[in-house]
C-alpha cells in the first residue's frame, strides 16, 4: 500500500487542509508511515518545504517530496492552498512526475552538514579572515562577516538578499556570494557573486573561526572548533520532488518578485 506523510506549517489553514488531505488519502487506500514515507506531502511554505526536507534528511533516497503552499505560490511547490483538489487528485492519480535536484553538503574536520537553499558561513562577532579555495587552488583572501553558498533553488532565497543572482530552473550550478565583504586599498577580494559549475569544491580555511557559525538553511552550528569547512553539490545525497503542474519560471518569478 502506498505511504505518506505529512509536514505542515502550525497555522489554521495548513492545519485544516492537512485534515482534508488525511481524509482522502485514507479513503484512498493510502496508510500513513511517519519515519519512512513514499512521499512526504508538504503544506506550508518553502520554508517548511525546506523543513521537511532536513526531517528526513537520512532517508533522502526513499523518500519524495510533493508541496503545496498556503501563501503565495513557492519555488518548492506549484500549487496554492485554493488549488487543494488539484493537488490532492494529480497525487491520488499518480499525475506528477519526479525529478530530483542537488543539495549541498558542507564538511568541518568534525562533522556534515547538508542545505538544499544553501550553506553559510557567517561571523558576526569579529571580522572573518579566511583563505578562500575552489578546487584545490588557493583564490582569494576574504575578510568580511561571510560567504554564503548556494544552489540554483537557493538562489532565490538568502543568496538573493546578499545581492547574488537569480539561477534559471533547470540548471547545474552553484553560486559563491560574500556577506559584507571588507575592499579597500589594503584588503580585496571578488566582491562579485561568482557562479561556478555545479561540481566545484569550495574550501575555506583559517586560523581561527571563533564567533563564526555555519548556516545550513534555518539551522545553524557553532564553527569555534573548526579550521577548514568544504562545501561542494553531494554526491551520496538529492532531494526527490513530485511535479504535477508545470509552472513556468518566469511566471513563478514574477508572481513572486
Ligand atoms: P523562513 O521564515 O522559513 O524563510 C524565510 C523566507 O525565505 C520565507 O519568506 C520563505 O518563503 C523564503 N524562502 C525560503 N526558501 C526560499 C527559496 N528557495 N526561494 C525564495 N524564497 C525562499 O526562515 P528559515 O526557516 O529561518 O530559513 C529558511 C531559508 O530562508 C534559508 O535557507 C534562507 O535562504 C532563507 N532566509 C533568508 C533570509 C534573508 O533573505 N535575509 C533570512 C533568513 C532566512 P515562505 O514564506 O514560502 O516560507
Ligand atoms: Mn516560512
Amino acid at each position: 500500500m502506498p505511504s505518506y506523510a505529512i509536514v505542515s506549517r502550525p497555522d489554521a489553514v495548513s492545519e485544516r487542509l492537512k485534515e482534508r488531505l488525511n481524509r482522502i488519502l485514507s479513503d484512498q487506500g493510502f496508510t500513513i508511515a511517519e519515519d519512512c514515507p513514499e512521499t512526504v506531502l508538504v503544506i506550508g511554505g518553502d520554508g517548511t518545504f525546506i523543513y521537511a526536507v532536513h526531517k528526513y534528511i537520512d532517508v533522502l533516497d526513499r523518500v519524495r517530496f510533493f508541496g503545496i503552499h498556503t501563501g503565495t505560490l513557492g519555488f518548492y511547490t506549484d500549487y496554492r492552498d485554493t488549488d487543494f483538489e488539484a493537488f490532492a487528485a494529480d497525487f491520488v492519480h499518480g499525475r506528477v512526475t519526479e525529478f530530483s535536484y542537488p543539495i549541498l553538503e558542507g564538511k568541518t574536520e568534525h562533522e556534515t552538514f547538508y542545505g538544499i537553499n544553501e550553506i553559510r558561513v557567517e561571523n558576526a562577532v569579529r571580522t572573518q579572515e579566511m583563505n578562500v579555495y575552489l578546487n584545490n587552488s588557493l583564490f582569494e583572501v576574504y575578510r568580511g562577516t561571510g560567504m554564503c553558498v548556494s544552489t540554483q533553488l537557493g538562489s532565490t532565497a538568502y543568496n538573493r538578499s546578499v545581492g547574488g543572482a537569480v539561477i534559471q530552473d533547470g540548471l547545474d550550478l552553484i553560486q559563491m556570494t560574500e556577506i559584507a565583504g571588507i575592499h579597500h586599498s589594503k584588503y580585496r577580494s571578488l566582491n562579485s557573486p561568482f557562479v561556478m559549475a555545479g561540481d566545484t569544491e569550495i574550501a575555506f580555511t583559517a586560523k581561527s573561526f571563533a564567533g563564526a557559525m555555519l548556516g545550513a538553511d534555518s539551522e545553524v552550528f557553532p564553527l569555534d572548533n573548526a579550521r577548514r569547512i568544504m562545501i561542494s553539490v553531494s554526491d551520496s545525497k538529492r532531494v526527490r520532488m513530485l511535479k504535477g503542474r508545470n509552472v513556468y519560471y518566469f511566471d513563478r518569478l514574477q508572481s513572486l518578485f
